[in-house]
């Protein structure tokens, strides 16, 4: 029987890496429902490509567009807020839940209601939604494994251990391009040299977070939430290379990692086929880098940003939601060169600092509406404080 497949972002960096891996085994594989925001061209050669039943383009004014397209094939296109659940019938198999944003948490709802499992790579729903989406996984059993490189190590890693036996969890940061740079020399970064990541290729959003590591600050966030551990356990480290993502200090003295290479198509193999993974498309090794391997402290003068860790677990509830907010809006001002590099982190910090910031970061998130609302005060407090 053919694993039915369903990837929510096909189209962008983790999409398309899901779907490499399902090439080399086709005949294993039935991809019943691919989505994307805008990029209809993408979606309508994976939609040929792996004979789709069903795409997705959320942007209505590339749904004639995408239907011209694939007139010739049995390819059903559907367009705007529709649910998936009335698009599958069943249940899938797997679900890939790659869309960039809080935009991927009505999705990732859905797709843990039509999926026996599915596979969260869009972190900005689980820092804002994770909450709400417990509920989901508890109601209809749907196994959730985590892409993030850090979080799927720390899965591996921690397999029927307690928090108790636990002394520290290490996420590693590579640094980004501006490891080696003085703060002064960052205020003038331009977009195309922050988008630039030495190790991975990512999607344009990642890249920027990683260039200030705001990315680890929702990395830990992200693990407070899919994991037991105790939040004060977490540490970041820099480890320039990006071949180790996480690090578990036991209390026993064991320190336990696991090393793979800079490719996502190695966590989303993992996921795909767990234990039983056969799948060699994907670059070994070299163990000569063994003797390369180096960690260190965070300089947090350079990278200010990791201090919203702190801040974003001690007052919990909708905080992560308006930092994840305010971001999305910054890091697409910033792409856009209305604002500089440094202000993403200084506005993030001036929204803590606003009058009505306990108002809205205090409440507990009981539904999407009320991480809606936090959401959209962010974005407009944000955009007041850019103009
Ligand atoms: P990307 O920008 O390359 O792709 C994003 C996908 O989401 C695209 O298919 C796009 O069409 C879709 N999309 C964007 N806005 C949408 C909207 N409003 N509604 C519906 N679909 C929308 O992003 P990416 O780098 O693949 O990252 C995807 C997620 O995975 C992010 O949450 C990111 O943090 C996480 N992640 C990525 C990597 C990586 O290596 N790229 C690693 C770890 C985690
Ligand atoms: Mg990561």
């Amino acid at each position: 029987m053919k694993m039915k497949i369903v990837i929510l972002g096909s189209t962008g960096s983790i999409g398309q890496s899901t779907l490499d891996v399902i090439k080399k085994d086709k005949r294993n594989f039935e991809v019943v429902l691919l989505t994307a925001n805008s990029n209809y061209k993408k979606l309508v050669e994976q939609a040929k490509e792996f004979n789709v039943k069903n795409v997705l383009i959320k942007n209505k004014n590339f749904y004639e567009k995408t239907k011209r397209d694939l007139k010739n094939k049995k390819t059903k296109v559907y367009s705007g807020d529709i649910s998936i659940t009335n698009i599958i019938s069943g249940k899938v198999d797997y679900t890939m839940a790659a869309i960039v944003g809080v935009a991927g948490l009505q999705l990732t709802i859905d797709a843990i209601k039509i999926s026996r499992m599915v596979a969260l790579a869009n972190k900005e729903s689980i820092i804002c939604g994770w909450d709400i989406l417990r509920k989901y996984i508890k109601r209809y059993k749907t196994k959730i494994l985590p892409v993030d490189s850090e979080h799927f190590s720390i899965m591996e890693l921690t397999k029927g251990i307690n928090d108790d036996e636990v002394e520290e969890i290490i996420i590693t940061a590579s640094g980004g391009p501006f490891l080696n740079k003085s703060p002064y020399q960052l205020r003038n970064v331009k977009p195309k040299q922050a988008i630039k990541h030495p190790n991975w290729k990512m999607g344009k959003k990642i890249s920027i977070d990683s260039a200030n590591l705001m990315n680890k600050v929702f990395e830990v966030i992200e693990a407070c939430k899919i994991f037991k551990f105790n939040k004060k356990k977490y540490r970041i480290m820099i480890h320039p290379q990006s071949y180790v993502h996480s690090i578990i200090r036991f209390k026993n003295g064991l320190i336990k990692m696991i090393l793979y290479n800079t490719d996502m198509k190695i966590p989303i193999s993992n996921t795909l086929y767990g234990r039983k993974n056969q799948v060699s498309n994907v670059k070994k090794i070299d163990t000569k880098i063994l003797n390369k391997l180096n960690f260190q402290n965070v300089n947090t003068k350079l990278f200010p940003s990791l201090k919203l860790i702190e801040k974003c677990l001690d007052f919990g509830f909708l905080a992560p939601t308006i930092v994840n907010a305010s971001n999305e809006v910054l890091v697409s001002l910033f792409l856009s060169k209305k604002i500089g590099f440094l202000d993403i982190v200084k506005t993030i910090n001036r929204i803590f600092k606003d009058k009505d910031f306990k108002k809205y970061a205090t409440k507990k998130p009981n539904s999407i509406k009320d991480i809606q609302i936090a959401d959209n005060w962010a974005r407009l407090k944000t955009i007041a404080m850019c103009v």
